[in-house]
């Protein structure tokens, strides 16, 4: 804490990980690792630039640009970009750290980065994110390669934004390399991608309700946020023949007790991704529904319950941004008898949300195992990137499904060897496996 004062973030992020440790640090010869963790939580490098790029109007604008170079240990960095008014490094490192362990936990050979940049892109025209995009490039393109640093999308970089940063990357370097994932079909994106991280999740979601002897069929799933992750964790619900009856936006929630079909999906894709607007307008083709509208700020106030978790579920997913998801909003998760509570967003529960569902012994996916879909797929694009070849869906989505149910495979034996509880502890599971692929790699190369 007195190293990082002004890091909330990443200090939650690091606690979380470190309060897990403490039984490999107890098992015989587990000191040896103290060092390592000090190490591992300390970027090898961070990168600031200035951002500047010109308006529609000709007035000059100055943003901040990042890249965390959190791990290379096990592969060249790689995390996505995150394009918010939010952005700060404080948040950047607690993504990377999380991005060290979650690409560890794929088995994928990926270190761990994460960048951006505080560029608000809510209002900006076609022409001012090109710009953006292109002056982003102009600094960020010394600083990755495919063997380097890979980086992906996040909240507010989807394929459009990827496709700018590699057009500008190639023309600035003369090189068309694999440099980012997330890219469209027509020039090395795979396919799948863009539905990796929802359809993961569920795939996740699917292992959890396996090992208790269930499924997904019929059941009632609220899924917050409403952007890529979340509309591709709808629809692979919708496959799984469960039923979604919410999802939510920065201003507000949407409540379709008849649930979010394909149909419906369709039109929430259309507003968020073509219309570019708010979820409300889902009411004008869907009169039945039912819209709220955010009153107040729910993110890391312990006692005011945003009103999506104060819903009747069996599932609830988190899926829009991180500490949207505290104490008050599990509890009323729990006293409506929620089963299973996973993580599509990076740090979505805050530390008194996971201590409720640890308590009423409710099955918590942490997003380092149970929204690593993307990044998984991200890997696989990297690796037909090298090989110049280009996988069919099927193929790129059962991979994805096998690398989901080896990651529960491995969080379920990883937190049986270290925990005396019955209780699946996957937090715990995650954080040892993904810390000691990490930790033994950089005790080899001499690195900590
Ligand atoms: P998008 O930008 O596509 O969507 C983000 C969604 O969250 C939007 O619905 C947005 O609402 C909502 N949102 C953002 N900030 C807030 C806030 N402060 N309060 C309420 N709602 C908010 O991002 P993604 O779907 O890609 O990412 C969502 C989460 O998943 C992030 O935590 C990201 O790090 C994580 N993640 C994403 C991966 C990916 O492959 N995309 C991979 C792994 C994790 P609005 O439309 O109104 O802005």
């Amino acid at each position: 804490k007195a190293r990082n004062p002004n890091e909330p973030e990443f200090i939650q992020a690091t606690e979380e990980i470190l309060h897990s440790l403490g039984p490999v640090v107890e098992a015989e010869g587990g000191e040896k690792y103290i060092d390592v963790a000090k190490a591992i939580f300390e970027p090898e490098r961070v990168v600031q630039f200035r951002v500047s790029w010109y308006d529609d109007d000709g007035k000059l604008h100055v943003n901040r640009g990042f890249r965390v170079q959190m791990n290379s240990a096990i592969g060249p960095y790689k995390g996505g970009l995150r394009l918010h008014p939010t952005v700060n490094l404080s948040i950047l490192k607690f993504l990377a750290t999380e991005q060290v362990l979650k690409n560890a936990v794929t088995t994928l050979p990926l270190g761990g980065g994460k960048g951006g940049s505080d560029f608000n892109p809510k209002g900006r025209s076609e022409a001012e994110i090109r710009r953006f995009c292109q002056a982003f490039m102009g600094e960020l393109y010394r600083h990755i390669g495919p063997d380097t640093d890979v980086p992906a999308g996040d909240i507010g970089v989807s394929g459009r934004e990827v496709g700018y940063m590699f057009g500008a990357y190639k023309k600035i370097t003369n090189r068309f390399q694999g440099i980012l994932t997330g890219k469209g079909p027509t020039f090395g994106g795979s396919l799948i991608r863009p539905e990796s991280t929802g359809y993961g999740l569920v795939f996740f979601v699917r292992q959890m309700y396996q090992a208790k002897g269930d499924t997904l069929e019929g059941k009632t799933v609220i899924i917050s946020g409403s952007g890529n992750v979340a509309q591709y964790a709808t629809e692979q619900v919708n496959k799984q023949g469960g039923k979604v009856v919410a999802l939510s936006d920065s201003k507000g929630v949407l409540v379709d007790e008849a649930g979010i079909t394909d149909k419906k999906l369709a039109e929430v894709m259309d507003i968020k991704n073509s219309r570019r607007t708010s979820l409300r307008e889902y009411m004008e083709k869907f009169p039945d529904a039912k819209w709220t509208d955010f009153s107040e700020q729910y993110d890391d106030e312990e006692d005011k319950c945003n009103p999506i978790w104060q819903l009747k579920c069996d599932v609830a997913l988190p899926c829009a941004t991180q500490n949207e998801l505290n104490a008050a909003g599990a509890q009323a998760l729990v006293d409506n008898g929620v089963t299973i509570v996973a993580e599509g967003a990076n740090m979505p529960s805050t530390p008194g949300a996971i201590e409720v569902l640890r308590k009423a012994k409710v099955a918590f996916g942490p997003g380092k195992a149970s929204n690593a879909g993307g990044v998984a797929t991200s890997g696989l694009e990297m690796a037909q990137n090298s090989q110049r070849m280009a996988w069919t869906a099927k193929k790129v989505e059962e991979e994805l499904d096998g690398i989901m149910t080896r990651i529960h495979a491995d969080c379920v034996s990883t937190s049986k060897q270290y925990s005396t509880d019955d209780y699946v502890d996957y937090p715990l599971g995650a954080n040892i496996t993904g810390f000691l692929k990490v930790a033994e790699a950089m005790l080899a190369q001499g690195l900590a």
